[in-house]
């Protein structure tokens, strides 16, 4: 029994089973899994290898750091890693046989020249801004940039694998936005093909576009937040309306149970006085856990993001570093110790990492990812 009162329960048979998903949706394309960000707060190396697991045949990761990470653990599987600032340390990247992505002349050169070091070619995707006006090479920039690339790759120093880039509006499906990327990215791979690269992969499709529109599968699709259960465009659907399960739980032990009077403050500020003599709950999870301080007083205000017992309640006043108080009514059944469920599949009516973002005005995204590093991933 772990000595932390709350925990972040992964099921790594949803997140292969929802790759499963995604690998039929996708057709001939292969699945990137997205295991970025600690696999979205799931854990990055059992999330990577429960995806490999369900048909993954590739990992997708913004930091080097979590590409290194992924190979120290012994994952041999094809890895992209996109986000890196001069100076960092590309030879290492290269000797373990990660594929790098270049957007910018500095970085070809800084790719080729730890290839020169490492003694092994780097094998690269070139990010192409398409128009999410993010990463990526500008169109107008993409002729010069392969001018670098190709004459290493003539000099055997890099191989240019892959042409890239990412959607700005792909969770509005049919959004005249999406067309005219595709546009630019089609004439971008074909620039690159002229300049001489035989491209293995073209990829453009995030979970959305993974789900929702097949002209934008190309050769590989790199879906994150769908590979672990989540909508990543809940208007349209839950879930279980694009066959995926959320894989994780996260849930918390009553630190303590008390009577407390009518008329009592509850928690900084006192945003919420009980109504009547009641009893209240103590959850050992606060904002420093990722539970957002605009859940405060949810109570007044929602239905209830935890479920304790088969009930649903709120965040009785303001939501502290390390925990939150919940109003159990009086004579509630609850003693300390008992587990409360703050989101998980949202079975048997649970609240689910989509209910918590509705109320705090965001996406699940960032309510998974934002579960703080000291809460323990147990992998089921
Ligand atoms: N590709 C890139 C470049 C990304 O930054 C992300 C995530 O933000 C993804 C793919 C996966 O996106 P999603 O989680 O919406 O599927």
């Amino acid at each position: 029994m772990s000595p932390y009162p709350a925990r972040a329960v992964i099921d790594l048979g949803a997140i292969s089973d929802n790759v499963r998903a995604l690998d039929d949706r996708s057709g001939a394309a292969q699945v990137m899994a997205v295991v970025k960000a600690d696999a979205y707060g799931h854990g990055l190396v059992p999330s990577a290898l429960a995806a490999l697991a369900g048909g993954a045949t590739w990992l997708g990761v913004a930091q080097i750091t979590e590409a290194l990470a992924l190979r120290a653990a012994g994952v041999t599987a094809p890895v992209l890693t996109w986000l890196y600032a001069p100076g960092a340390p590309l030879a290492e990247v290269v000797t373990v046989g990660v594929d790098v992505s270049v957007a910018a002349g500095w970085a070809a050169h800084e790719v080729v020249a730890a290839a020169r070091a490492a003694g092994v070619p780097a094998r690269v995707h070139v990010k192409v801004d398409t128009g999410l006006g993010r990463g990526g090479v500008m169109p107008a920039d993409l002729e010069e940039l392969l001018e670098v690339l190709m004459a290493a790759q003539a000099e055997g120093l890099c191989v240019v694998v892959g042409v890239w880039s990412h959607l700005a509006w792909a969770d509005a499906p049919a959004h005249p936005t999406v067309l005219q990327q595709a546009a630019v990215f089609d004439e971008a791979c074909r620039t690159v093909e002229r300049a001489g690269a035989r491209l293995e992969v073209r990829h453009l499709a995030n979970s959305a576009a993974t789900l929702t529109d097949p002209a934008m599968h190309y050769d590989l699709v790199r879906p994150g937040i769908s590979v672990f259960g989540l909508s990543p465009v809940p208007e349209l659907g839950g879930p279980a309306d694009f066959g995926l399960r959320p894989a994780m739980r996260l849930e918390a032990d009553l630190a303590l149970v008390k009577d407390v009077p009518a008329g009592h403050g509850i928690s900084y500020g006192h945003d919420y006085v009980t109504p009547a003599a009641t009893r209240v709950g103590l959850v050992p999870l606060g904002y420093a856990d990722g539970i957002p301080r605009h859940a405060s007083g949810t109570r007044e205000r929602w239905g209830g993001p935890v479920q304790v017992g088969g009930r649903r309640l709120g965040v009785a006043g303001r939501v502290c570093m390390d925990q939150v108080v919940l109003d159990l009514g009086a004579d509630a059944p609850e003693r300390a110790g008992d587990t409360v469920v703050l989101f998980g599949d949202g079975t048997d009516g649970g609240p689910t990492a989509h209910d918590w973002a509705d109320v705090v005005g965001t996406i699940s995204y960032e309510i998974v990812t934002r579960v703080g590093a000291r809460v323990p991933r147990t992998h089921v």
